[in-house]
C-alpha cells in the first residue's frame, strides 16, 4: 500500500461509493479501504445476507430476489440504507459498497445526504472484464456456496448490472466524482490503485 490515504478532507470525513459488476472485488476492496481510511464499510449485500441468515422479515423478502439474481426492490433497499446512514458511526464518513445500484437509489441517497451531492467525495468504479468476473464468481461459488453464484444467476446479475447500474457511472461522471479503477490484478495492487487515484484527486 502507499504512504497514506491522503484523500480525506480537512475534518477527516470521507464519503465514498464503490460500484462495480458482481465479481469485480467490491467486498474485498471495501474491507481494505475501510481499514485504510478508518471509515465503516456499509454493504447492502452483506446486510441482506445477514437478514436472510437470521430469517428476519426483510431477509425472507430479500432472499427471493437475491436467489433469482434480481435486485431487491428500491423501497426495501432505500429504507435499509436510510436507517443505516442515520447511525452515529457513519457521521464522519463511510464507504457504501453496492449502493446505489439504480437511478432511483441515487435520488434517494441524494435525499439522505441532504440533497447535496457534493457531500460525496468520490465514486470508485471497479471495472472488470465479463469473462473474468464469471470465472471469479464460479470460483467463489465453489468456495463459499453462495446461492446466487450459480452460472445462470451470475449471467442474470451481470445483465441486471449492465441495465440498471452501469447508467449510474454517467451520472457520477457528470458530477465530477468518478474514479475508474481496473479491478483486475492482485488484491494489493488494486487497493494501491484506488488509494493512489483518490490521493491524486
Ligand atoms: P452483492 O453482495 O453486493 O453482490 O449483493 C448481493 C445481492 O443483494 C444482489 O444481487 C441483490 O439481489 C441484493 N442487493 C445488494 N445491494 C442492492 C441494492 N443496492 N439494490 C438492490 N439489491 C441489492
Amino acid at each position: 500500500m502507499t504512504d497514506g490515504p491522503g484523500a480525506a478532507d480537512s475534518n477527516g470525513s470521507l464519503r465514498l461509493l464503490l460500484i462495480g459488476p458482481p465479481g469485480a472485488g467490491k467486498g474485498t476492496q471495501a474491507a481494505r479501504l475501510s481499514e485504510a481510511y478508518g471509515i465503516p464499510a456499509v454493504s447492502t449485500g452483506d446486510i441482506f445476507r445477514e437478514n436472510v441468515k437470521e430469517g428476519t422479515e426483510l431477509g425472507v423478502k430479500a432472499k427471493e430476489y437475491m436467489d433469482a439474481g434480481h435486485y431487491v426492490p428500491d423501497s426495501l433497499t432505500n429504507e435499509l440504507v436510510r436507517d443505516r446512514l442515520s447511525q452515529p458511526d457513519v457521521a464522519d464518513g463511510f464507504l457504501l459498497d453496492g449502493y446505489p445500484r439504480t437511478l432511483q437509489q441515487v435520488e434517494e441517497l441524494d435525499d439522505i445526504l441532504g440533497v447535496n451531492a457534493a457531500s460525496l467525495d468520490a465514486v470508485v468504479v471497479l471495472t472488470a472484464d465479463t469473462d473474468e468476473v464469471v470465472q471469479r464468481l464460479l470460483k467463489r461459488s465453489a468456495e463459499q456456496g453462495r446461492s446466487d453464484d450459480t452460472d445462470e444467476v451470475i449471467r442474470r446479475r451481470l445483465d441486471v448490472y449492465a441495465e440498471q447500474t452501469a447508467p449510474l457511472i454517467d451520472v457520477y461522471a457528470q458530477r465530477g466524482l468518478l474514479i475508474e479503477v481496473d479491478g483486475l490484478g492482485a488484491i494489493d495492487e488494486v487497493t494501491g490503485r484506488i488509494i493512489a487515484a483518490l490521493a491524486s484527486r
